[in-house]
């Protein structure tokens, strides 16, 4: 049958290049135009075989598809020529001034559609000890990803068969409409876009070609992660299709509340009871440090309740800083009053409050008076 003999239509051998393909191709296609013969009505039949034909042997997926099984392709020749057809306006017009665009018209309805595509990326959420985000860990995280099945390397056709040109679109996974001078283009509904249709689909991946796995993924988390933080691990997403780049994957931390260290930016915060005998008289006292021991905290005498202190470098290190280089602790002075007092204590402050004999509602009182 030699109208779906492809190579014959082209006039070129079985084993020919893609350049003497395309050479052949701009040759035939110049001579068979139907705006350059007129008065032939076949013209136009024999045009789009020769587009259709090239359109197959160009690509060279397809023309692996059409070498292994040239059967299948029979069917879709009559499709493509109808919508080679309806795409007439758009296409033609291209023809004479330009080869080169003809075949980019094509190309790029193919690459949309059919061709490799980046896989889907991921992103996953990690829960983190207050103590790992502080000083940063390895860890693996498992991962839902989507990966070409190995059974039907990816095809979805069931061993031993291979996926079909979709004979509603010519494997183009679009398809034209003529709207009076106009032709759009939509996804092909009967192969989804795919430009193939499976016949017999693979067991294992019910012909999606695809599985769905939890992968482990090695995840380094850097000292001083913050809650919320997005960490990109590249190519570590879903596998790509028809050879296209894997997806990447997204760590999200969550990290645990510290009961007393309470992160805000790169510092951290810690109320720290201060007795109101030491606020007044001033002291030296121990603070806890984020990442364990204890920092030494000099109070000056009249410190005041909410009172704040920066201790430099105490607090989590900067993501981005070389060096080791790390914000502040903040250390708020809460006054503690006792709850009780013994005899001996009780007459102290007696006499502290007659030697005193102080006023400290009276600033408060001179606000309200005016
Ligand atoms: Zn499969
Ligand atoms: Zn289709």
């Amino acid at each position: 049958m030699e109208k779906g003999d492809l190579y014959k239509v082209l006039g070129v051998s079985k084993g020919a290049s893609q350049e003497e393909i395309r050479r052949s191709y701009r040759k035939l296609a110049r001579e068979h135009h139907p705006d350059a013969n007129r008065d032939d009505p076949k013209a136009e039949e024999r045009f789009k075989e020769i587009q259709h034909a090239y359109e197959i042997l160009s690509n060279p997926e397809k023309r692996r598809q059409y070498d292994e099984g040239p059967r299948t392709f029979f069917g879709a020749g009559n499709a493509g020529q109808r919508n080679a057809g309806g795409a007439r306006t758009e296409d033609f017009s291209d023809l004479f001034g330009s080869f080169g665009g003809l075949g980019d018209v094509f190309g790029r309805s193919t690459r949309s559609t059919s061709s490799s595509s980046k896989g889907q990326s991921i992103t996953v959420s990690i829960n983190l000890s207050f103590k790992d985000a502080l000083n940063g860990v390895t860890t693996r995280v498992s991962v839902p990803v989507e990966e070409a099945c190995g059974d039907c390397g990816g095809t979805g056709a069931a061993r031993g068969t291979s996926p079909r040109t979709c004979p509603e679109c010519g494997g183009r996974g679009v398809r034209s409409r003529d709207q009076g001078f106009f032709a759009f283009s939509e996804p092909c509904a009967r192969c989804g876009g795919e430009g193939v249709i499976i016949e017999k689909p693979c067991p294992a991946c019910s012909g999606s070609g695809r599985l769905r796995k939890a992968r482990q993924v090695t995840v380094r988390i850097p000292a001083g992660a913050k809650d919320g933080m997005k960490i990109r691990v590249p190519g570590r997403g879903s596998a790509g299709r028809r050879g296209g780049a894997a997806g990447d994957l997204f760590v999200v931390t969550q990290v645990a509340e510290h009961p007393v260290f309470k992160r805000r930016g790169d510092d951290f915060i810690v109320e720290v009871p201060v007795s109101f005998v030491e606020a007044a008289l001033g002291a030296g006292i121990e603070v806890p440090r984020p990442g364990g021991g204890t920092v030494k905290l000099r109070l000056p005498a009249g410190t005041q309740d909410g009172k704040q202190f920066r201790v430099r470098g105490a607090g989590a290190p900067k993501a981005r800083a070389k060096s080791g280089e790390r914000g502040d602790l903040i250390v708020r002075a809460k006054l503690v009053v006792p709850r009780k007092l013994k005899k001996r204590e009780r007459e102290i402050l007696e006499t502290l409050a007659e030697e005193r004999d102080e006023d400290v509602r009276g600033e408060l009182f001179k606000k309200v008076g005016s």
